[in-house]
């Protein structure tokens, strides 16, 4: 099993577990998903700034999600490490349900993404090495996230990144085996073959998203891009997908052992020595891994 990063940490929280919404000042909405409001809000005791989800009783029932939300929920309270986002802790009125959760305050990676076009080697090397360093931890903890794509990724105030919405996300038990979990959840652009066939996930259909995220940092697009869903999966299925001109042969080498076909000949997975072998290839020759939370981050090229 993976090893836990020693730059894992937890900050000493502030906020107690009985919070009601009246210890907070209500801000703007920073967003908005299919059944929640994000605010920013101000603890009044400690003056500290958090994001709060608030999420209609009524609303979830209606749309039978509350599965996705308990997930959400239980998934985050396991989380210990600096590059997830935090949740403080959670709180109800008859109406709504509040989780009180760190505040990424400079949005979404995708954004900055769009902005530039694509990012330069140096920083989808540094934003990279935070993801594996965050995937080593979550499937350490027998997680899959299952949704993993640009937008799921949050920055903080020093530009670290912070990974959200684990509504997809499977937990496995401790005598679980990870022979595969049956049903399909995901976005189109990210999901994994063996997802598309069988609708099995495992711990490497996460490591196929990372290879299509790092493809979409050097590029700019996805690699398996289409008109509609359906061509999307058959470019997935047949592995059709080529390299733009000027894609270095290192970058080229690990997205071309992220994506394969076969979800037990990843880099990164079990079956091919976990997470080690992947850390150790050329494309993070710059990283270190023990430093990066304390690392600044490369300015976005
Ligand atoms: P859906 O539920 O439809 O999949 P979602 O998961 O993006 O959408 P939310 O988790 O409610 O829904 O987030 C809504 C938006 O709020 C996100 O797009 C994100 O940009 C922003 N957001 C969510 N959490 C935070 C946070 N902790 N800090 C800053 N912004 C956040």
């Amino acid at each position: 099993m993976a090893s836990q990063s020693t730059a894992i940490r937890r900050e000493s929280s502030t906020v107690s577990l009985k919070k009601t919404p009246n210890d907070f000042v209500f801000g703007r909405q920073i967003g908005e998903g299919s059944f929640s409001t994000v605010y920013l809000a101000r603890e009044l005791e400690s003056g500290k700034e958090y994001a709060i989800k608030v999420l209609e009783k009524n609303h979830i029932m209606r749309e039978r999600k509350s599965g996705y939300v308990m997930r959400e929920k239980q998934v985050l309270l396991k989380l210990n490490h600096p590059f997830f986002i935090r949740l403080y802790c959670t709180f109800q009125d008859p109406d709504r349900l509040y989780f009180v959760m760190s505040y990424a305050s400079r949005g979404e990676l995708l954004k900055y993404l769009n902005k530039l076009g694509c990012f330069d080697e140096r920083c989808s090397s540094f934003y990279t090495a935070e993801i594996v360093s965050a995937l080593e931890h979550l499937h350490g903890l027998k997680i899959i996230h299952r949704d993993l794509k640009p937008e799921n990724i949050l920055l903080n105030d020093k530009m670290h990144i912070l990974i959200t919405d684990f509504g997809s996300a499977k937990i496995l038990e401790d005598t679980e085996v990870n022979n595969g979990i049956n049903s399909f959840v995901g976005t189109a652009q990210y999901v994994s073959p063996e997802v598309l066939s069988s609708k099995q996930a495992y711990y490497s259909s996460d490591l196929w998203a990372l290879g299509c995220i790092i493809y979409q940092f050097l590029s700019g697009l996805p690699p398996f891009r289409g008109g509609h869903e359906y061509q999307i999966f058959q470019k997935i299925s047949k592995l059709d997908y080529e390299f733009p001109d000027g894609f270095s042969d290192v970058a080229r080498n690990l997205v071309e052992q992220l994506l394969v076909l076969d979800p037990t000949r990843r880099l990164g997975c079990t079956d091919m020595g976990d997470y080690n072998p992947l850390k150790n290839h050329e494309f993070f020759t710059s990283i270190d891994w023990e430093t990066l939370p304390d690392t600044d981050p490369p300015t976005l090229l």
